[in-house]
């Protein structure tokens, strides 16, 4: 895709919805870390239902150590791999307690030694909670963008990189959102709904449905 599609592109998916976020529900940085570490092989539907209940009860790593790895999965029993999630949100919750003074790190590197954090997670925590113009490509921004080809790569790393260099400044803090609502709702990893897409005469995907 050449630059000036880029940026139409980007453009209209900008038009189309000026302030994206989340869908994950959180009112911290700790609760946005928390959600998406719950989020992996899960819907951010089934996480907002289990955070709705668990958040009350532990706004703080401190809280949500002294819940303890049952208490834990007692909330988010509903959500898949609870069992590792929950050991995994403690152990985070110990080293934010005892390395970070209670805080979510703004930095990548201690934010990627979190157990069970990877670099989709810290991508998404400093984007989002810390609006670091980082892109955090999960499955449906590695299908938008390999079909319109706006970053065509083998793996999400290879995505991400290609993302970074090709997409301008002015949509980089907000791009990981529009590819990834537009891929949830419109280009679809089944059936993409070509017909009804804002993009679809930039797409360069072979295959478009009708
Ligand atoms: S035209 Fe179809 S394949 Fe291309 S972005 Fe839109 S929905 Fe996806």
């Amino acid at each position: 895709m050449n630059k000036q599609k880029r940026i139409e592109m980007l453009s209209r998916l900008r038009a189309a919805n000026p302030e994206p976020t989340t869908e994950l529900e959180y009112s911290s940085p700790f609760e946005l870390l928390i959600a998406v570490l719950l989020s992996a092989q899960a819907t951010d539907v089934g996480v907002n239902k289990a955070t709705k209940h668990l958040f009350p009860v532990a706004r703080t790593p401190q809280a949500m150590l002294d819940l303890g790895v049952d208490g834990v999965k007692h909330y988010i029993k509903t959500i898949g791999l609870f069992n590792t999630k929950a050991e995994n949100v403690i152990k985070t919750c110990r080293i934010l307690v005892e390395q970070h003074g209670g805080e979510v790190p703004e930095n990548r590197e201690a934010l990627e030694a979190l157990p069970g954090v990877g670099r989709k997670t810290a991508n998404v925590v400093l984007n989002t909670a810390f609006r670091w113009p980082t892109i955090a490509v999960d499955t449906h921004i590695f299908r938008v963008s390999n079909r319109t080809k706006l970053a065509v790569g083998k793996n999400v790393d290879l995505v991400e990189q290609k993302l970074l260099k090709v997409v301008p400044a002015e949509f980089k803090l907000d791009v990981h959102h529009w590819l990834i609502l537009h891929g949830r709702y419109t280009c679809v990893a089944r059936k993409p709904r070509c017909g009804s897409c804002i993009i679809e005469d930039l797409c360069e995907f072979k295959d478009k449905t009708d």
